[in-house]
């Protein structure tokens, strides 16, 4: 099968967008102008990855480094599996993955000699100081968020529970009693779309009159959804396919900003196409959620450019057979 494509980079009213089509087949792929890896999992993935490099041994990573199966399977193979919790590691070093911990899992580490190999983004530290700072001049915290996140775990397990309130929803924000705080801080897990609960804010803010509100929605994740709208809203694309984790919130998010403007799939990565999707399919937008690591957005690049025209309902790789 031939395997070279032809590459066309123009810039559209948006930006760099990456259009690619095969000499064979008919489907194009464009690229969103801003998708994938953010900064702080990049240097999460470096620094694990770096730590190996240098000889690293007995490495471990508490929760997955990133939201990403493929990340969890490659770290595996580089001998840095991960563990669910501090006490499935009794020496060596522990990783402390891109959206953090809570503090006090530092000193538990410290006091079982564990090393530690913080790869915390600096975003999500900005947060557990902006709620410090607010607990001193005695507000009440609102974590808008999901409770089972892990970032979420960790701003708020070393808390007193009637310290803060982690809710998502009109109807929790509703059975608070906001007149027993009179200050209430506002933050938000940094991977949601702050667009969807902007009423849940603002029903705060109208029961509790000195709520404020901090804005810790991570740029990355707005810059990937803006994008996702942007390449929604391009005529010439008929399919989007937001590429990422099952795991990953941001991921999930992207993809339900894009089924609501365009059919729109989520897959973890080209096994997960199916020939259905692309009948009368001329051109294919791609995007990825902020912990999808380039190699998986290219390997569905590649098996996109690859699809014959009229297979329909077999996977890709009886499709395209040895080449
Ligand atoms: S999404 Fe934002 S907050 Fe989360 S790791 Fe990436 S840069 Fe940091």
């Amino acid at each position: 099968m031939e395997s070279t494509f032809s590459e066309d980079a123009r810039e559209g009213p948006q930006g760099r967008l990456r259009l690619l089509q095969s000499r064979r087949f008919a489907m194009r792929v464009q690229r969103a102008e801003k998708y994938g890896f953010c900064a702080g999992v990049r240097i999460a993935d470096r620094k694990v990855k770096k730590f190996v490099a240098q000889g690293g041994a007995d490495g471990k990573i508490l929760g997955q480094v990133v939201h990403n199966e493929r990340v969890v399977e490659e770290m595996e193979e580089l001998g840095v599996p991960t563990i669910e919790s501090l006490e499935e590691i009794d020496q060596g070093t522990v990783v402390f993955s891109a959206h953090g911990v809570p503090p006090s899992f530092h000193s538990q580490a410290q006091s079982r000699c564990l090393k530690i190999l913080d790869t915390t983004c600096p975003f999500v530290y900005d947060i557990h100081e902006e709620a410090d700072r607010a607990v001193q001049q005695g507000a009440h915290l609102v974590f808008i968020g999901e409770p089972g996140h892990r970032e979420v775990i960790g701003y708020t397990r070393d808390r007193d529970p009637s310290t803060y309130h982690i809710l998502k929803t009109i109807e929790e924000a509703e059975e608070v009693d906001w007149s027993r705080y009179p200050k209430v801080m506002v933050l938000y897990q940094t991977t949601l779309n702050s667009e969807d609960y902007e009423d849940v804010v603002r029903l705060i803010e109208s029961r509790a009159p000195h709520a404020s509100r901090a804005d810790t929605i991570c740029y990355a994740t707005k810059e990937n959804q803006d994008a996702a709208r942007g390449l929604c809203a391009d005529p010439a694309v008929d399919l989007v396919l937001i590429i990422g984790g099952k795991q990953s919130a941001n991921t999930r998010h992207l993809w339900e900003i894009c089924r609501e403007l365009k059919p729109s799939h989520l897959i973890q990565g080209s096994q997960d196409l199916h020939s259905e999707w692309f009948e009368g399919v001329g051109t294919v937008g791609i995007t990825a959620g902020a912990s999808t690591p380039d190699y998986v957005i290219d390997e569905v690049e590649q098996a996109i450019l690859e699809w014959p025209i009229g297979a329909v309902g077999n996977h890709p790789e009886q499709e395209r057979g040895e080449s």
